[in-house]
């Protein structure tokens, strides 16, 4: 009788136990509960594109950019590597490609120089890792994660940041290394008016684990070694096992003042919000009254995918182990 009243209670126990787990989580996690193997999603900046503006060979350019950098990171999601791999490598294949804003392709401060900026973070355990203002170091977002898993820091900044990553053994390149015409040309058009540009990538691993890393020359006539958000955690950059992981695009200092991408997680951990609906609410509500331009790319534990931006166009793509994926570059086409 003893043990029979035991079991019941100790029975009891775990179910309110799994009832609490599911509340606090929130059980409207996602709108799908179908668990993909594996995910990703990428950026490759928000801003003024539209059909109209952007040339037919422009387009096609950054469409096989898109298509060439996701498909790094779903080859090793694909055969069972890591979602930060994933992460690195896919941003690394965007840092080379001189249409984007990170790397080679990093625009110019109003001085003429290139300071770039990168982050990643863990969603399994939180680590992250970020360089700030670097202007040496040919891919940062491989430094942010050298930081992140050989250093006690989260951020390392200017030439304390290519110190470590010489003592890493990573790749350092002369400044000039950066410059390209078309975004030196680019700056004097700005020089009178702002541009921004960015890539970033969120995957999830066959061990379900999420990643998301973030790499940027920042915004292009920046002053006085401002640092914008994509390094900083919780604004540009955030990545949780239990909710989701982000990467954002955009007017930096809106997503620094609006802590975007923790943002979205904490409407999913604290108010049971959907991915779409936390990242909907965040982009194109918060961000819009608040005046803030750009966008995000995310994705949930349970590889939903969700795209949401209040700019006229952003260059993004997404890759899911059911076989789906998509290319996308203006408002009017594909999915958000
Ligand atoms: N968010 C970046 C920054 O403010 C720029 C961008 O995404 O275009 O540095």
């Amino acid at each position: 009788m003893i043990i029979l009243e035991a079991l019941l209670i100790f029975g009891l126990i775990l179910s309110s136990c799994k009832t609490d787990k599911k509340t606090a989580s929130g059980q409207a996690i996602s709108a799908s509960k179908q668990k993909q193997e594996w995910a990703i999603v990428i950026h490759g900046g928000a801003g003024g594109m539209t059909k109209e503006n952007l040339t037919p060979e422009l387009d096609k350019e950054y469409r096989a950019s898109l298509v060439e950098a996701i498909s790094k990171g779903k080859k090793i999601l694909a055969e069972g590597g890591s979602a930060l791999d994933a992460v690195e490598q896919t941003i690394r294949t965007m840092e080379d490609n001189p249409l984007f804003n990170a790397g080679k392709g990093a625009v110019f401060t109003h001085e003429g120089r290139n300071e770039l900026d990168a982050a990643i973070m863990d969603g399994s355990n939180l680590a992250a890792g970020a360089v700030a203002g670097v202007t040496d170091i040919k891919n940062p977002i491989t430094a942010a994660r050298r930081v992140m898993t050989n250093s006690p820091h989260v951020m390392l900044a200017g030439a304390g940041a290519s110190q470590f990553a010489k003592e890493q053994g990573l790749e350092i390149v002369p400044p000039s290394y950066f410059y390209t015409e078309k975004r030196f040309n680019e700056l004097q058009e700005i020089l009178k008016k702002e541009k921004n540009g960015t890539v970033g990538c969120c995957a999830l691993d066959k061990n379900g684990n999420l990643a998301a890393g973030t790499s940027t020359g920042g915004m292009a006539n920046k002053r006085y070694n401002r640092i914008g958000d994509s390094p900083i955690i919780g604004a540009g950059t955030y990545a949780n096992n239990n909710t989701c992981a982000v990467s954002g695009t955009g007017h930096g200092e809106y997503f620094i003042r609006w802590t975007v991408a923790h943002d979205i997680s904490a409407l999913m951990e604290y108010k049971g919000l959907t991915l779409r609906e936390a990242s909907e609410l965040v982009v194109n509500d918060k961000l819009v009254k608040a005046g803030g331009s750009g966008g995000v790319v995310c994705m949930d534990k349970y590889g939903n995918i969700s795209m949401p931006f209040n700019s006229s166009g952003m260059f993004r793509g997404f890759a899911t182990s059911d076989g789906k994926e998509g290319i996308f570059i203006y408002k009017d086409e594909g999915i958000r």
